[in-house]
């Protein structure tokens, strides 16, 4: 089976975690530091925090940030349920914003629209959880002008976008944002196996953030609250967790970032292959503004219909090609029709679901394997065996 997406492993991904499991630290040592920085260096943020998953991460952003009972927090339908549920972890309340057509991000007009009746009806969010969907970035200056006539923090779910660039900025610089989180999980664009970090500029957000990932504990003298009662005194401050990163994660990631910008040139030549080779298919290909560089961590293409959907999607299956859907819609999950959502209320993310079907796209993934993927849609598409629709 050729999956969607699938992680690269080098003997030198293997040595570097070798040298740590040989080493003093397995759990958070020095090497979790080290990696910390270089991703903040990467994307030209002040702060990294590194956690054991983006969606830890995107917990404790999401509580650094003050959010709790009686606070809205708003994010895409369209996207993995972390980016939803984390604002939960908190007591917060969950809302959705529909996605724009042609980018599948969150859409800015809807924003603007929902934020003006919020604003009357004194639903207004503390927070907005946008999502670069695919390695897209969304329009953050859009969403950055409404954040400041409106006064909501800005958390990037950047899980599909690290090295992808918004104009000339990298994302995670946190420019026009609190607080950014990547995730390290295989399928991503870099793997820590489990992981995530946190980026911001803002010291007090990142000290919050290192707290909560380690109980809420602290050892360092100078923030302390009481007196140090010796040297093996610590405090626990406030209610943190164990969200931490394993030395021999970041390990992996630091040797894994080192492959960063050739894994993305190397995602670019498929997308631009999938691109020119599919131009004349009845399909909607996914859209790339030109003003930014996407990390093109997804291929979605959209079918004709739902049911041409279903057909392509199990014919491609058992061709062997490991296709994959991107995102059924957070709000139409049980879990969150029993918070009061229901289908129909997101219709453009609804649309784009029924139609949608992501290609394999991963470094590494051969030209033949790719042919292979493009012949077989081509043959169904154009032999009349599926039903436009
Ligand atoms: C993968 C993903 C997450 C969760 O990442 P984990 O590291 O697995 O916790 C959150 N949001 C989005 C958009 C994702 O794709």
């Amino acid at each position: 089976m050729i999956p969607y997406g699938r992680q690269d492993i080098t003997e030198d991904d293997v040595k570097a975690v070798e040298q740590v499991l040989r080493s003093d630290f397995l759990t958070q040592g020095p090497v979790v530091p080290r990696f910390e920085t270089a991703i903040a260096e990467y994307c030209r943020a002040s702060y990294g925090v590194a956690v054991n998953s983006a969606t830890s991460a995107l917990h404790i952003a999401c509580q650094s940030l003050d959010l709790g009972p009686g606070d809205w927090v708003w994010t895409s339908p369209n996207s993995f349920v972390a980016s939803a549920n984390c604002a939960r972890y908190c007591g917060a309340n969950v809302d959705f914003v529909d996605i724009d057509p042609q980018t599948y991000n969150i859409s800015v007009e809807c924003l603007a629209v929902k934020l003006r009746q919020a604003k009357r009806s004194g639903k207004a969010p503390k927070a907005i959880i946008v999502v670069h969907f695919a390695g897209q970035p969304c329009d953050l200056g859009g969403v950055r002008a409404l954040a400041d006539q409106y006064g909501f923090r800005i958390i990037e779910d950047a899980s599909h976008a690290i090295g992808a660039r918004y104009h000339d900025e990298a994302i995670g610089s946190c420019r026009y944002s609190d607080i950014t989180v990547f995730s390290f999980h295989p399928v991503k664009i870099i793997t820590t196996a489990e992981g995530g970090v946190a980026t911001t500029n803002d010291l007090f957000l990142a000290q919050r953030m290192i707290s909560l990932r380690s109980h809420g504990i602290t050892r360092d003298v100078e923030r302390m609250q009481s007196d140090s009662e010796g040297p093996w005194y610590y405090e626990q401050q406030e209610l943190g967790y164990n969200y931490r990163m394993t030395d021999i994660q970041a390990a992996l990631g630091l040797s894994q970032l080192q492959r960063l910008n050739s894994y993305i040139e190397e995602r670019h030549v498929l997308a631009n292959r999938y691109d020119k080779l599919l131009a004349e298919l009845p399909i909607t290909l996914p859209y790339r503004n030109p003003d930014y560089y996407p990390s093109l961590h997804l291929y979605p293409i959209q079918l004709m219909g739902r049911n041409e959907r279903f057909d392509v999607f199990n014919a491609l299956r058992a061709f062997g090609i490991g296709v994959n859907v991107h995102y059924i819609p957070v709000h139409t999950h049980p879990d969150y029709q029993r918070l009061g959502f229901k289908k129909g209320d997101f219709p453009i993310a609804e649309a784009y679901y029924d139609r949608a079907i992501s290609l394999p796209i991963f470094p590494r993934l051969k030209t033949e394997e790719q042919d292979r993927v493009i012949e077989c849609l081509k043959n169904l598409l154009s032999n009349g065996s599926i039903q436009h629709g």
